[in-house]
């Protein structure tokens, strides 16, 4: 038994296995169509993880504006400084979760 790289994950594999465990495309085989069919399989789960990942850092972002905002008169309070701190981290992930998607496409 060896292991070889799945072509579509890239993930390590049995060349013995008839489908790859992660990904489920086929394994030594020409079947076109299957590779295909994981291969949109494993796009699709990416884009929905990075789609989960945004709606957090915007929940983020949503949460520390409003903290910001409704501290704004006591700016040495924790609750505005934990505001600020949501509020960039929100800004910041967010920002580097749509860059990650511009260039996976
Ligand atoms: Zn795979």
């Amino acid at each position: 038994m060896a292991l070889i790289q799945c072509s579509v994950c890239n993930k390590r594999i049995s060349d013995k296995s008839i489908t790859c465990a992660s990904c489920g495309a086929p394994v030594n085989s020409k079947d076109a169509e299957a590779t295909e069919r994981a291969e949109r399989n494993l796009r699709w789960k990416r884009n929905k993880r990075i789609q989960n990942y945004s709606f957090l850092t915007l929940l983020t972002f949503l949460i520390g504006a409003f903290l910001f905002w409704a501290h704004r008169d006591e700016i040495h309070s924790w609750s505005y400084y934990i505001g600020v701190f949501l509020l960039s981290t929100g800004f910041i992930g967010y920002s580097v979760l749509r860059i990650y998607k511009m260039l996976k496409k």
